[in-house]
């Protein structure tokens, strides 16, 4: 099946009895035994839910893998995640990371005793640089955020040994447009609040993993920590998965028209969309991307302008997160990257001109007015 056919129907199964085109919410917390020493299947939904399996069932097709694992939010799967390493070992993490993830590094990976190197994951030199015998895995996000830089996939699996785990945050392009198992990923992370969930409406995570000897951990780990998904989040988010392809690509193009408006603007001076042929990674990420996503960062000519545009917005609403059907406005150094240091975020480009923007599925016309109207 192709992938917008499994966007609808992956998560079926063959035990529906009703004919029941969607799949049941089986909002439950335990499970009747049939006889001593006898179970469904089922025991408890910390361990097991139908719902949630099913949402999993279909993330395991979507990103080509061997076994998925949904989580209340993509902070609890980082968190879970981070529970696979002990003290010594070493973790090589992309230096432009969203900034929950480095929160979490730096201040609770860190305490348990992982050592964390951060480096510029976009020059392959860079990373093999800092590879040493207790390296136990690699952490890409790409693109990253704000910046959109991409990442080079297949590259990084190339530099490293094969026992060393390659994770990817695919977040901001979601199997529907880059799928890093097929690029040598051994584990896909996502924060199902985004794209995936797709309306703003609920939390989500996920870690998707392409062994079986990994997902025997993972499973042993959730179902001790506890972060699972709830029944109902996991409806919401097989609901709107159906509909992924149909978002990506229109709020893609949507991207395009928007870049093209904010590049011919006086007052811009710099826009950050991998899909635009000067983007310093239009090629790689052409190469190893079926699409550019639709979030875009762009540089305007003084702090002043920044505020102005982020209070005059309406029907884009100044608002945290992304990848939903409304289109959204933030500002990267107070909000997403508050946490990091000054230093870094100058190195990187997060000032106070910088805005980012998660272009949603809105008539086209509408947000260019209202950028329009804000920037007048
Ligand atoms: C939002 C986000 C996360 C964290 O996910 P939550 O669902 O907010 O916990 C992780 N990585 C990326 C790239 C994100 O955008």
């Amino acid at each position: 099946m192709k992938l917008e056919t499994l966007c609808i129907h992956g998560a079926k199964d063959n035990r529906n009895t009703t004919g029941a085109v969607t799949v049941p919410i089986y909002q439950t917390a335990t499970y009747a035994h049939p006889a001593v020493g006898e179970s469904t299947g089922y025991d408890y939904s910390r361990v097991g839910n139908p719902t949630r399996e099913a949402l999993e069932r279909l993330m395991t097709k979507l990103e080509n893998g061997n076994d998925t694992f949904a989580f209340a939010t993509g902070m609890a799967a980082i968190s879970a995640l981070m529970e696979l390493f002990v003290p010594d070992d070493h973790i090589i993490a992309s230096d432009n990371l969203y900034g929950g993830s480095v929160r979490l590094f730096e201040n609770i990976s860190r305490k348990n005793g992982l050592v964390i190197d951060y480096v510029n994951t976009c020059d392959i030199n860079l990373l093999k640089e800092k590879i040493n015998t207790k390296t136990k895995a690699v952490f890409v996000e790409t693109p990253t955020n704000p910046m959109m830089r991409v990442t080079d996939i297949a590259a990084v699996r190339e530099c490293i040994a094969d026992d060393v785990l390659l994770i990817v945050d695919n977040t901001f392009l979601t199997p529907y447009f880059q799928r890093p198992i097929s690029l040598g990923a051994n584990i896909v992370v996502h924060s199902g609040t985004k794209y995936l969930g797709g309306h703003n409406d609920t939390l989500a995570g996920f870690l998707v993993v392409d062994r079986a000897d990994i997902a025997e951990r993972l499973h042993f780990i959730r179902k001790t920590t506890g972060a699972c998904l709830s029944p109902f989040d996991s409806f919401l988010v097989i609901r709107g998965i159906k509909t992924l392809p149909l978002r990506m690509e229109k709020s893609q193009a949507s991207s395009f028209v928007v870049a093209d408006w904010l590049l011919h603007h006086s007052k811009v001076k710099a826009v950050f969309y991998p899909g635009l042929p000067n983007h310093s990674d239009f090629a790689v990420s052409k190469k190893q991307a079926s699409g550019f996503g639709s979030i875009l960062s762009f540089e305007v000519d003084n702090e002043q302008t920044a505020k102005q545009i982020l209070e005059r917005v309406k029907t884009i609403m100044y608002a945290e997160s992304l990848g939903g059907v409304e289109s959204l406005m933030t500002y990267p150094v107070l909000q997403t990257h508050s946490d990091i240091s000054e230093e870094t975020r100058n190195a990187l480009g997060i000032h106070d001109r910088l805005l980012r923007l998660s272009v949603g599925i809105e008539s086209t016309d509408d947000i260019i007015a209202d950028l329009e109207q804000s920037f007048s």
